[in-house]
């Protein structure tokens, strides 16, 4: 008997078998039960995800001697025709080579007939979008008032392209890509049918070049089988495809985090000898950055990324101590650089490039780390030390070869620490102020009772200010909105940063103690955020705007921190 191919082999009977559409089939499925199926149904979607088989099994349901029904019987004559594709009363016609309009006069000719032996007369026509206008017009009229015996079920890949006529007449049903994870089970399961193994990995490789469609999954899948038919393992798929090879990329990214420039062009090497495309070796790096940032990002990664779930796992490793800002820059290069590989005369070449480009990217720091480093900055001031720092790279900056071991998230890490020790040591000295001072604060108490709650504050402020400049000047946009007998309660404007920051449990403890000083007791601290200002009252003038832009620009702090990050100021927010 001739080979038949797994596609065909293996085409689903029921909506049961159809893969991944359950959308589709339970809408097709309830209408059947319901009597309310469309005189005319459009099924739109990507190539190879069963549009023209859910079509047939349709068909089935409709014109089976116990239909209509969800679940055909598969044994009657007429859906044994359908199956065989020699059914007389169904007609599947090509779109693309039925084009004309003749095509479709002579369809509505034949349609006025009865069907020979089923109950419906039912056309099948794929790639509908391939039809000339001239023929369109002439299906429209059937299908105004089409015979109560036809029944017409449309496939195309590009809906956009039908007459709004035409689609405005139609039950239109839209097929999904069909994940890598199901693509990966279905071909499981026909491998263990067919006896042949392959393992998950090679079948992912499958997967992903399929690009969502189960029938290239099952073609490639047959191609494999006729090359390698002994022993089909990852190189046998990856030479036969010219696919890329996933290790290659987790490789490539690896080294790339971890700043080895060395191993990054050993690994385009080694693939460039492989014989891998360079064009396609690059487009799988973008995508692997972009799964790479999407897990990171973390949120529905499973559904975001279509990588399997192995991979995610490890994906999930990789970026672990990696900031997505950072990602976010890899990226950027890696897009700009995309036209630039895809025209090149050598693209290795450019691909190296671009990935020495990459490798000298200064990975941006967090907002909070910055403002820890002006916090340590300030202190270095008033230590005098500050020339000294200000000289130190305050970049991480990627490892080199020589100095692999030390990735650009440890040195981020390391720095962050430090700030931390430092601001430990503050924190430790706020609480270990020598007694004396702490009477003095406590001096201010026997009028307490009489001071406004606008004293307190500022008395507050400056003694935070003092060791804590940062959450001083945040603090400084908050007000005490009450004050209990164990209680105070700090509203803070409706700015989302302004809260995290002062809410941090670190903050909030200082707060807690420089307010147990300042009160003499324990004070529990209430943050809340007021609630936003109209347009008009939160109005500033352009003038004053003008002036407070200027007063930041020329603040000894920020010119301390351009030195210190060697920046530039590119724009002055108003909060
Ligand atoms: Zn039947």
């Amino acid at each position: 008997m001739a080979y038949q191919v797994l596609a065909r082999k293996y085409r689903p009977q029921v909506f049961e078998e159809v893969i991944r559409q359950t959308h589709i089939t339970q809408t097709l499925s309830n209408a059947l039960v319901s009597g309310r199926l469309a005189h005319a149904i459009l099924f739109a979607g990507p190539r190879g995800t069963g549009k023209t088989t859910v079509a047939r099994i349709l068909a089935k349901c409709i014109n089976c001697e116990a239909g209509p029904t969800a679940i055909p019987c598969n044994k009657c004559r007429s859906c044994k025709e359908i199956k065989n594709s020699n059914a007389t009363d169904v007609f599947e016609i090509d779109g693309a080579s039925n084009n004309k309009v003749e095509h479709i006069r002579e369809l509505r000719e034949n349609a006025r007939y009865m069907p020979a032996h089923s109950p419906y007369k039912i056309y099948i026509v794929d790639e509908v979008h391939m039809l000339s206008d001239a023929a369109f017009n002439a299906l429209l009229k059937i299908l105004e008032e089409p015979p109560d015996h036809v029944m017409f079920f449309f496939a195309t890949t590009e809906p956009t392209k039908i007459p709004i006529t035409i689609l405005s007449r139609c039950q239109r049903h839209d097929f999904r890509r069909v994940e890598i994870d199901a693509l990966i089970e279905h071909m499981a399961l026909i491998c263990r049918k067919e006896e042949i193994e392959i393992n998950e990995e090679g079948l992912s490789l499958i997967a992903r070049e399929a690009d969502g469609s189960v029938r290239d999954a099952l073609s490639l899948l047959d191609h494999i089988m006729a090359c390698a038919v002994d022993n089909i393992d990852t190189r046998t798929i990856l030479d036969v495809l010219g696919g890329v090879d996933r290790r290659d990329l987790f490789s490539v990214s690896e080294a790339v985090l971890q700043g080895k420039t060395g191993a990054v062009l050993e690994i385009i090497d080694s693939c460039y000898r492989r014989g891998q495309h360079m064009t396609k070796l690059f487009s799988e790096i973008i995508s692997h950055f972009r799964n790479l940032l999407v897990v990171k990002m973390g949120g529905s990664a499973d559904t975001l990324a279509d990588i399997p779930r192995h991979e995610i796992e490890a994906i999930r490793k990789q970026v672990a101590d990696i900031p997505a800002t950072y990602l976010n820059q890899i990226l950027d290069v890696l897009f700009k650089e995309e036209a630039t590989i895809k025209y090149a005369t050598q693209p290795k070449l450019a691909l190296e490039m671009a990935f020495l480009r990459i490798l000298q990217i200064k990975p941006a720091l967090s907002l909070e780390t910055l403002i820890e480093k002006l916090d340590l900055l300030r202190h270095e001031f008033d230590k005098g030390g500050a020339a000294a720092h200000i000289s130190d790279p305050v970049y991480p900056q990627p490892a080199t070869d020589d100095n692999e071991s030390a990735a650009p998230s440890d040195e981020r890490q390391a720095s962050v620490n430090e700030t931390n020790e430092n601001r430990e040591t503050q924190a430790e000295a706020v609480e270990s102020e020598p007694p004396g001072q702490e009477e003095a604060a406590g001096e201010a108490t026997p009028d307490q009772t009489e001071r406004t709650s606008e004293d307190h504050w500022q008395c507050i402020l400056k003694t935070i200010s003092e060791t804590q400049p940062s959450l001083g000047a945040c603090l400084s946009s908050g007000c005490i909105k009450g004050i209990q007998d164990d209680q105070i309660e700090i509203e803070m404007p409706s700015n989302q940063f302004h809260m995290n920051w002062v809410s941090k449990d670190k903050n909030r403890k200082i707060l807690e103690k420089v307010c147990r000083r300042h009160f003499n007791r324990k004070m529990e601290i209430l943050i809340t955020g007021q609630e936003a200002q109209p347009a008009e009252s939160g109005h500033i003038n352009k003038k004053e705007t003008q002036h407070l832009k200027q007063e930041a620009l020329n603040h000894p702090m920020v010119e301390a921190a351009m030195k210190l990050f060697q920046g530039k100021i590119i724009e002055v927010k108003i909060l």
